[in-house]
């Protein structure tokens, strides 16, 4: 049985937060919401409790997870050595959408890192995620609260719909504002690397932080450099497209009677009878934040085919644009 909790997502106080935090320190798990979207958290220092993080997901053991934080003082424990540049990312975005990799230390079991020598931290900018670490007074390891490689969850009930009687608690803390995953930097290289695009872009890393991060996806043929980063991801159970000439998809689809949802731009010509019609923003933010909550929504709608129509290239779309390939890779 999984339990939901409702928690108010400005204020959260009280009893809900005090059993939840109970709840990760007998090593069960909690899903709570962050500003990108709701994690899976399990108390990031008993291996037993990570690993039932990876049961529920059906997450394979290859692929580390984020440690959330609500402290600086927590990463220096977690860490062998934190570069100047985390650092200075740390200072100017955390509480935020970024996470850091850097050398771990002994305090991190094997299970987190997937075996390997970095740790992944993030401090989330959501008031129930950080009173629930802090309630709970340790770091929580928390990937996104989905079945692996399934769409990740915005509300609550995207969570149950994927994790329902796999996970002990929900805490209902209403949308997540990002709507995406985070921005996840190496900091052990040099220049650091994005391996995974996020909420905060490149720009926003030299502008505001006067960090140089180049794109760290691999070479072709070349393993990943972040495990996770594997190229079909973030899927819908539907086929998924991704075109410029998406209203002559969603009619050819249409006619060959196929149950069809096409994701949209207002300015696009209406969706012929019977297609779900989801009309998406014009702003690559907004868009981000609606996103998975659409294709949840087609997916509950259980159509065939979802046709996405392509967002304009950019350097505003680049985290969108990571997700939609993934998530139309077949
Ligand atoms: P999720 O929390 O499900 O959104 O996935 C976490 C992401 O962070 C995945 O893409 C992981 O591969 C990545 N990640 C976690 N730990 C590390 C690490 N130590 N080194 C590189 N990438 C990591
Ligand atoms: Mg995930």
């Amino acid at each position: 049985m999984t339990r939901t909790l409702q928690v108010d997502p400005v204020a959260p106080l009280g009893e809900a937060l005090g059993e939840a935090a109970d709840v990760l320190c007998r090593g069960g798990l909690v899903a709570f919401p962050t500003e990108t979207v709701y994690g899976l958290g399990a108390d990031a220092q008993s291996p037993g409790a990570v690993r039932a993080v990876f049961e529920a997901k059906g997450r394979p053991a290859t692929n580390p997870v984020i440690v959330h934080v609500a402290d600086h003082r927590d990463v220096a424990r977690l860490t062998s050595r934190w570069p100047d540049v985390a650092e200075r990312i740390a200072r100017t975005f955390w509480p935020g959408p970024v996470t850091l990799v850097a050398p771990r230390s002994d305090l991190v079991p094997d299970i987190v890192t997937a075996g390997g020598e970095t740790v992944a931290l993030r401090m989330p900018a959501h008031p129930v995620a950080l009173a629930l670490i802090r309630a709970a007074g340790r770091p929580i390891a928390a990937p996104s609260a989905n079945r692996s490689t399934r769409i990740s969850p915005t509300t609550a009930a995207h969570v149950l719909s994927q994790l329902a009687g796999r996970i002990d608690l929900v805490l209902d803390g209403g949308a997540c504002a990002a709507g995406i995953e985070s921005t996840v930097i190496d900091t052990t290289t040099d220049p650091p690397a994005i391996l995974r695009p996020g909420p905060v872009s490149a720009e926003e890393l030299w502008d505001e932080a006067g960090v140089r991060a180049v794109a760290g996806l691999s070479a072709q043929g070349m393993p990943p450099r972040s495990p996770g980063a594997m190229a079909r991801h973030y899927a819908p159970n539907a086929r998924t497209v991704v075109t410029e000439t998406s209203e002559a998809r969603v009619h050819d689809e249409a006619a060959q009677g196929r149950s069809v949802a096409w994701l949209r731009f207002a300015r696009e010509a209406a969706a012929p009878p019977g297609a779900l019609s989801l009309t998406m923003p014009d702003d690559a933010n907004a868009y981000a934040a609606v996103l998975y909550a659409r294709l949840h929504q087609a997916e509950a709608a259980a159509v065939e085919v979802i046709v996405i129509s392509r967002p304009p290239s950019g350097p505003h779309w680049t985290a969108v644009l990571d997700r939609l390939l993934r998530a139309s890779r077949a």
